[in-house]
């Protein structure tokens, strides 16, 4: 808890987060979401009094922020492709770098009506970001989704069930829970971050289990190209997010399972974040 005393007024508020080393846009959120109000509302009312148990989580909030717990954990929600998806600490919170992934899943999934169920498997699915995403643009696809932590699982579950979207999400590990089933598509954004990589620190609050696959980050970007082939149908797609820095070692372990058509695509920052390739139609 912050030692200074609580603010009385919304002004006190944000001035007082700012001056412990909130964001200003930061703090505002926290503000909106406990306030339940929009931004514009804010500027308005300065200086309305704060209820006394508002302003308590709110100075608890600041002071967890300041100590770099991300805000999408203290709000308990994110967007990500145009959903609003609930998040906790159970689950990595969903980045802008994987709507790449998102983009280019919607480029092979058929957008009309279709002849034959079009199925997609989302692996380490977490908060349920890209089975969602990928279900809410093509109602008509049959999206499975996957992911080995209960915690993880009841969250995207949750946020399945508020969306209304028909998801199928089973407790396990990577293929085990499909055994023998076959896909037109399987997608991933799986832990790639070596286990002893200096960023760690700055995502010390999201679950590790999300984050880091053995000394080199390649661990589970190994397991599931080795095993994708089995459950994908011929001329079926694999797509992989990965580090800025593993794009060609992603390549090479697709082009090694004799995936064909492997490329590569950049995040909004520009760093290669996406590798696929086709399973061969025989
Ligand atoms: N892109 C995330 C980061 O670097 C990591 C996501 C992951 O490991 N799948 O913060």
């Amino acid at each position: 808890m912050s030692e200074r005393p609580l603010p009385t007024t919304v002004a006190q508020a944000l001035a007082q987060a700012r001056q412990g080393g909130v964001d200003r846009l930061d703090a505002q959120l926290m503000l909106c979401t406990l306030l339940q109000r929009p931004r514009a509302w804010l500027l308005a009312h300065d200086e309305d009094a704060l209820p006394a148990d508002l302003a308590e989580r709110y100075a608890s909030w600041a002071h967890r922020r300041a100590q770099g717990e991300p805000l999408a954990y203290l709000l308990g929600d994110k967007e990500f492709y145009g959903l609003n998806l609930g998040v906790g600490p159970d689950v990595l919170i969903p980045r802008p770098d994987t709507e790449t992934l998102v983009e280019w899943a919607l480029e092979l999934i058929p957008a009309g009506p279709l002849s034959s169920p079009f199925e997609v498997l989302d692996l380490g699915t977490g908060s349920g970001a890209i089975a969602l995403a990928l279900q809410h643009h093509r109602p008509q696809a049959r999206v499975t989704a996957v992911d080995a932590s209960p915690g993880a699982l009841a969250v995207a579950q949750a946020n399945a069930q508020r969306l209304k979207l028909p998801v199928e999400n089973l407790p396990g590990s990577w293929f085990e829970p499909v055994a023998g089933r076959h896909f037109d598509l399987v997608v991933s954004n799986p832990p790639y971050i070596a286990e002893d990589d200096e960023h760690m620190a700055a995502l010390r609050f999201e679950p590790k289990q999300a984050l880091t696959s053995g000394a080199t980050g390649l661990d589970d970007l190994c397991l599931i190209t080795a095993e994708a082939s089995r459950h994908l149908k011929p001329g079926g797609w694999l797509l992989l997010e990965h580090g800025y820095n593993q794009a060609e070692a992603v390549s090479d372990l697709l082009k090694n399972r004799g995936f064909r058509h492997v490329g590569t695509r950049t995040d909004l920052g520009k760093n290669p974040r996406c590798t696929g390739g086709q399973k061969p139609h025989e």
